[in-house]
């Protein structure tokens, strides 16, 4: 079969591989310059290394991911960065048992508690019974509002932005499972991989299209109709694998039950300051801090260069300042300076002298980045078959209960390429 794939990102050259691996013809339509979709990478001229627009690493146990660059021999490294959290003005270290027992702002029955509820959820492999519970209500009653109020509202806050009131608890146990303290990073950083993957693709007889957007699809006589500035082209199949509501606006003829289903999956976009700097930002050695203080303009500061060596960027240390924001906020509209001279107060108070250490300033933003995942989402869930024949949506509202990821892009990926290919 003549298939298209719409999207470079993790899912669609997912799909790629696996649709080549099964003897088919596919040509992916990407309206980038390169691959990788929200993980996708740039690199400064005198770096070795690319770096992710956003912030990204795998946990040890993104399996699909994981076996898909054994597969193309893409060398993956493994490391255990500190992980902590920025409380009523101090950053303490957050990512064992034996660190909850020692947090000092909390009470001792608190931090018992705490780890109690933690570890239920951890080690609970059944997550449906859960999906019909809010967080917020579980965790206020399970820990107590104090613990509430203190470590985790701010977060949930700052990853649904005003969104966090009805999130599903199947989604928190989700985040609380898959955790491990290990991470690991591809060599040379995800763009390098989503390269590889690309030169594997077109090894196996995949053809990429860069730099060209979909404008429209429609079906045409039991085919598939893809429409780009100046051209067309026609599919026996066609995946989709852009978030829903870019879908609905490529897909005129997309109507009923399935668009008004797409349409009411909410999300929020991303918006990631980049700061290179002489030395590490976060002193005290910290890769990932969440910052717990609902005041703060910034939701989390990860100072890559505790994770990644700064050789690796002609020994530029590299911050990210990362928010998730609702897409018609002010901040879509602001550029990198502006940005930071809001963050500025902020960040003295972490490291004051960090401005005489800047060397370079970016600000990356993604429309759509972050689903919300509200209780009893798995019936909200669209399903890979479309309502227009021969097409296929295989995006990131789909994940669940797992937090998405392009781990589960590459899972989704396979499942996509499964279901469409075993479809009677
Ligand atoms: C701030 C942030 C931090 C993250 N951290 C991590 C992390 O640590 N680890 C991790 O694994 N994942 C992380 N993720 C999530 C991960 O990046 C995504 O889950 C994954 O990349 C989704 O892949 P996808 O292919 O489904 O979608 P996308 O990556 O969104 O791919 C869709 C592609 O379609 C293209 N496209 C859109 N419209 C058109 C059109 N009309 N025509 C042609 N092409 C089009 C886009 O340019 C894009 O390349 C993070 C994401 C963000 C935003």
């Amino acid at each position: 079969m003549r298939i298209g794939i719409i999207g470079a990102g993790f899912t669609g050259l997912s799909a790629a591989h696996n649709l080549l691996k099964n003897g088919h013809s596919v040509s992916i339509f990407e309206k980038d310059e390169g691959p990788g979709g929200l993980a996708l990478g740039y690199q400064e001229r005198d770096w070795n290394w690319s770096l992710e627009k956003h912030y990204h690493h795998w946990f040890t146990n993104d399996k699909a991911v994981l076996n898909l660059a054994k597969e193309i021999n893409h060398k993956v490294i493994i490391k255990r960065p500190k992980t902590s959290v920025y409380v009523k003005g101090d950053i303490f270290q957050l990512d064992s048992p034996l660190a909850v027992l020692k947090f000092p702002y909390l009470s001792i029955l608190e931090r018992i508690r705490m780890g109690i509820v933690l570890a239920f959820l951890r080690y609970n492999p059944i997550w449906r019974p859960l999906e019909k519970i809010n967080t917020k209500s579980f965790l206020q009653k399970t820990m107590g509002r104090r613990v509430y109020e203190t470590i985790w509202e701010p977060q949930l806050i700052n990853k649904f932005g005003g969104m966090e009131e009805n999130i599903s608890l199947a989604w928190f146990w989700a985040r609380i499972r898959k955790r491990t303290a290990k991470l690991a990073y591809p060599q040379g950083g995800f763009l390098h991989f989503a390269n590889a993957l690309v030169s594997r693709i077109k090894e196996l007889g995949g053809e990429f299209v860069f730099k060209t957007e979909v404008l429209e699809l429609k079906e045409n006589g039991g085919k598939v109709l893809l429409k780009t500035q100046g051209s067309e082209y026609e599919f026996d199949k066609v995946i989709v694998t852009l978030p829903s509501f870019f879908f609905i606006k490529i897909a005129p003829s997309l109507t009923g039950e399935y668009k008004e289903k797409l349409m009411k999956l909410k999300g929020l976009g991303a918006v990631n300051l980049v700061l290179r700097l002489k030395s590490s930002f976060l002193k005290d050695g910290t890769y990932w801090l969440s910052v717990c203080d609902k005041k703060s303009p910034i939701m989390a500061v990860v100072d890559h260069s505790n994770f990644m060596d700064v050789t690796n960027y002609n020994r530029d240390h590299i911050v990210y300042l990362g928010n998730y924001l609702p897409m018609n906020h002010r901040y879509f509209k602001m550029d990198a300076k502006a940005i930071l001279k809001i963050y500025d107060p902020f960040l003295k108070k972490i490291n004051e002298k960090y401005k005489s250490n800047l060397i370079g300033l970016e600000v990356f933003k993604a429309p759509f980045a972050q689903p919300i995942i509200p209780v009893n989402y798995s019936k909200m869930i669209p399903p890979f078959k479309t309502p227009i024949t021969n097409v296929f949506l295989a995006n990131i509202q789909q994940v669940y209960p797992w937090d998405r990821g392009t781990n589960y892009a590459v899972e989704l990926g396979e499942r996509v390429v499964d279901f469409m290919l075993n479809e009677k």
